[in-house]
């Protein structure tokens, strides 16, 4: 944790929720306090599941065996680290039995709930039937989810190619974006994060997830963030900036415009509104394509809409997923037009593991819980609720900045001071510590 701290430039605090509900009318939701932590972390409302007892290596073994045999990168959250063994729905469990109300969902991931048991099943099935045979075979887990996935999507966006991350997702899009329009010129948004491969590491925008290595094309307009931004929140005047970069920046003709519609790893930062739809038009004069991000803010995690994109009423040319997708597992997803799609014909195009029966069965069953359980809805009302009461934390505590974001894909920023929105880099710390089960980032 020192060794983050010392690394990064500013805190910042973000709350995610999973988007189950967080009570059932059943359950106690009294806030009694219990233990050593009497007088700060209320008690958990009644949950009916007990993990099976842990018989497996404790912490201290584990981050022998980390700092031994795996990258000296990998970091921790917590200064005693949570060693977490079970998921059941909205909760973790550590090797203790210690239960945890999960507000980070493995980094906006866990949509459904840890092991929802639809999900389980489906994974279950799949891997007794067949486990892998590549898309050179047919077989119909890839096929149905794919019809499924594209009703989801508005316009034209029904073709879909599979892969195993958001990483994956975000170069095929700007490469296929590339090809299309015959430019390399790419735009992202300063504060974005696209991902870690040579091109999706230049369209992000953040200088310490950026390694001093090569990284071609990408020129990053000014972030059209509400709370920071030179604009506030009027959308528009950011779009200018986009066509400054296509005048002086380009040769007038841009691949693409890459953003995500809430900024996740840089601090659930909203897009100002309007700024979409007037930068989607000057990308599409200068003969570029409009990618949208959704690796975050996707499958009903923003509540009001199934896709983050759909709150600023654009309809993008390419849409990007993973992370919700599969609800774990790993699975990632490029839709696109058919027309757009073409290009990957020219070459030989292929992904060994994209569009693996066992991920596409899990990513089917994912798309049927959302829908039956209306996990949208749910992510709409909750994460509402959530926020009103964040709010009103804000007005009785000086140290909170910002309340941001919307459904579950919230944020909390604090600051020492509200006029100069100085990040509180040590007391974010202390909060996070004390909270266990939410997240922090890292932003310019
Ligand atoms: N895009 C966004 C918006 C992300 O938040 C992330 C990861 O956090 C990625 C892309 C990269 O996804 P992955 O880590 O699956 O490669």
């Amino acid at each position: 944790m020192q060794r983050i701290a010392a690394r990064q430039k500013s805190w910042e605090f973000r709350q995610f929720l999973g988007l189950r509900r967080l009570y059932s009318p059943a359950q106690n939701t009294s806030a009694c306090l219990s233990g050593n932590d009497a007088g700060i972390i209320p008690a958990m409302p009644a949950f009916d599941y007990t993990p099976p007892p842990y018989t497996g290596p404790g912490a201290e073994e584990i981050m022998r065996k980390r700092r031994e045999f795996l990258s000296p990168s990998m970091f921790c959250f917590y200064k005693k680290p949570v060693n977490v063994v079970h998921g059941k729905m909205q909760y973790l469990f550590d090797d203790n039995g210690r239960r945890y109300l999960d507000a980070f969902g493995g980094i906006a991931t866990v949509n459904c709930g840890h092991c929802h048991p639809d999900v389980v099943r489906a994974i279950v099935d799949q891997t007794k039937s067949l486990q892998h045979s590549t898309i050179l075979y047919l077989n119909h887990a890839i096929a149905d989810f794919a019809e499924a996935l594209a009703s989801k999507l508005p316009g034209d966006l029904k073709v879909v190619f599979f892969t195993n991350s958001g990483t994956e997702a975000n170069e095929l899009a700007m490469m296929m974006a590339r090809l299309y329009t015959g430019c390399h010129d790419i735009i992202s948004l300063r504060n974005a994060y696209h991902g870690n491969a040579a091109g999706t590491m230049a369209a992000t925008a953040q200088c310490n997830w950026k390694f001093n290595v090569v990284q071609s094309g990408v020129h990053h307009a000014l972030n059209p963030d509400p709370y920071r931004g030179l604009f506030g929140a009027d959308g528009e005047k950011y779009a200018h900036d986009i066509q400054d970069l296509i005048h002086f920046g380009t040769s007038g003709h841009v691949a693409a415009f890459i953003s995500e519609a809430i900024q996740g790893v840089g601090g659930i930062v909203e897009l100002a509104p309007g700024y979409l739809p007037a930068v989607y038009n000057s990308i599409r004069e200068a003969g570029g394509l409009c990618i949208a991000d959704e690796v975050q803010s996707g499958f009903a995690r923003v509540g009001s809409h199934f896709w983050g994109f759909e709150a600023h009423g654009v309809i993008p040319d390419i849409v990007t997923m993973a992370k919700g997708i599969g609800n774990g597992i790993p699975l990632g997803a490029v839709v696109t037009t058919p027309e757009v799609a073409e290009v990957l014909t020219r070459r030989c195009y292929f992904n060994t593991f994209g569009g693996n029966p066992v991920c596409t069965a899990a990513g089917h069953a994912v798309l049927k819980v959302i829908e039956k359980e209306n996990l949208q809805e749910n992510a709409h009302i909750v994460g509402s609720y959530l926020k009103k009461r964040l709010s009103d934390l804000k007005s009785k505590h000086e140290i909170i900045g910002d309340v941001r974001g919307r459904g579950l894909m919230l944020g909390v920023e604090l600051v020492t001071d509200r006029q100069l929105k100085t990040p509180a880099k040590v007391e974010i710390l202390q909060v996070m510590d004390q909270m266990k089960g939410t997240c922090i980032c890292i932003s310019l």
